[in-house]
């Protein structure tokens, strides 16, 4: 195997996928596991967008498209972008991809060269580091401390950039801290990237679902940072979309020339039926995930108010997204039943052996004194889960 790539060989593993894993396998073999380990909304994609589906396949044309996206697509991204963000911005700035995942890649893939610096929030998405890697440039790590809301502050930024950074990672709400931004804070952040001429890759995924405050879109602050930002959202999230795989960014047209020029050769076009669900979601209905955003709010203050009534763990509440990061730093260099604790790896292992129910351990996210739960699970199955956690926390 000597003739392998060094780069691509070095991409590590989803610390995230390896504990889901080995819950599934518990599951497939009978255990009876709670798990809270779910990236993606616990809802079915809304039936009028499945049926506008259906009805393309019906018809029965469903060729390739343009590389970037269909003329239509684009246009009702624009609208959306217009409407829920004051964006302007025309079709020849959208390039609609396999999912958002695939538009960040693409993103780093536009604009890194070798030796560049991106920026990143600690706790991080799993993915940010190893994409950084793949565009061939180098992850530099930004601590977002629980005292600081998980946020970036001015001076921890301005330390960390140099004539080698070429873009921060901003993502709000965050996944995992459900950390949002305010205008003020992203003002901040928009006044750093123009002094440095540096580009925000703006991660809005989980825009739609803010229980508190309200999203702000950085792009939005003035023409100098428009220009210098990367828009990344899409239909997984706001829309119980995530096997769809329908992402989309907006960007300069130079920057969206190359990365449309990258996907016709690497993919082609998104998958062409799902790309007219998009449309149905972004221009039908939005009730129904108006009321996907009220079970989520319920179930986070249930979670919240529950966590933080257990002794020796302890977590803010997050304003978005669909996760808590619990603080287990009390807990690490116990001996819980046998089992030290001296990682959240271990503590996650720990949950999973004892108590039955599934977390993603810090350690995934770049901070070890935390695990994450995700609430896209029923009220049921979060006040199951937590009543089994706080059985096994509490053991000797
Ligand atoms: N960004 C963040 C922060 C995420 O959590 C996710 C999904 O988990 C994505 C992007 C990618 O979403 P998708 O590729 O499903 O559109």
């Amino acid at each position: 195997y000597n003739n392998l790539s060094k780069k691509n060989g070095a991409i590590s593993p989803s610390v995230t996928l390896a504990i889901t894993a080995k819950a599934k396998k518990m599951k497939a073999d009978g255990i009876d596991i709670v798990s809270f380990g779910a990236g993606e909304p616990d809802f079915k994609t809304p039936e009028h967008i499945r049926n506008a589906a259906i009805k393309v396949i019906e018809e029965g044309s469903i060729g390739y498209t343009a590389s970037s996206g269909m003329p239509d697509l684009k246009k009702a991204i624009c609208e959306k972008l217009k409407e829920d963000n004051g964006l302007e911005y025309s079709t020849e700035n959208i390039v609609v991809s396999n999912g958002a995942k695939h538009s960040i890649y693409n993103a780093l893939g536009a604009i890194c060269n070798p030796g560049d610096e991106v920026i990143i929030p600690v706790p991080y998405w799993v993915s940010y580091p190893e994409m950084v890697k793949m565009a061939d440039a180098k992850p530099v790590f930004v601590e977002t401390p629980e005292e600081n809301g998980f946020k970036y502050t001015k001076e921890s930024l301005l330390a960390a950039i140099n004539d080698k950074t070429k873009a921060i990672f901003l993502n709000s709400p965050s996944n995992p801290t459900g950390a949002v931004y305010t205008e003020e804070e992203i003002k901040e952040i928009a006044k750093i990237a123009v002094e440095n001429n540096i580009y925000v890759i703006s991660d809005e995924i989980y825009e739609k679902l803010i229980y508190d405050g309200k999203h702000i879109s950085i792009a939005s602050l003035g023409d100098d940072i428009k220009k210098l930002t990367i828009v990344i959202n899409g239909m997984s999230k706001a829309y119980a979309m995530t096997g769809w795989r329908i992402g989309y960014l907006a960007a300069n047209k130079e920057i969206a020339k190359i990365i449309t020029n990258m996907q016709s050769h690497a993919t082609s076009n998104p998958n062409t039926i799902a790309q007219y669900a998009s449309i149905e979601a972004l221009k039908g209905d939005q009730e129904p995930i108006k009321k996907m955003i009220k079970a989520f709010d319920k179930r986070r203050k249930y979670m919240v108010e529950r966590i933080n009534s257990i002794k020796n763990i302890s977590c803010r509440e997050p304003q978005g997204a669909f996760y808590v990061m619990i603080n287990i730093s009390k807990l690490i260099g116990k001996n819980l039943d046998g089992y030290d604790i001296n990682s959240s790896m271990d503590f996650a292992q720990y949950l999973l052996d004892t108590a039955k129910v599934a977390v993603i351990p810090g350690s995934g996210f770049g901070t070890d004194n935390y695990i994450r739960l995700s609430y896209a699970t029923s009220l049921e199955n979060i006040e199951e889960g937590l009543n089994r956690i706080e059985k096994a926390i509490n053991k000797k």
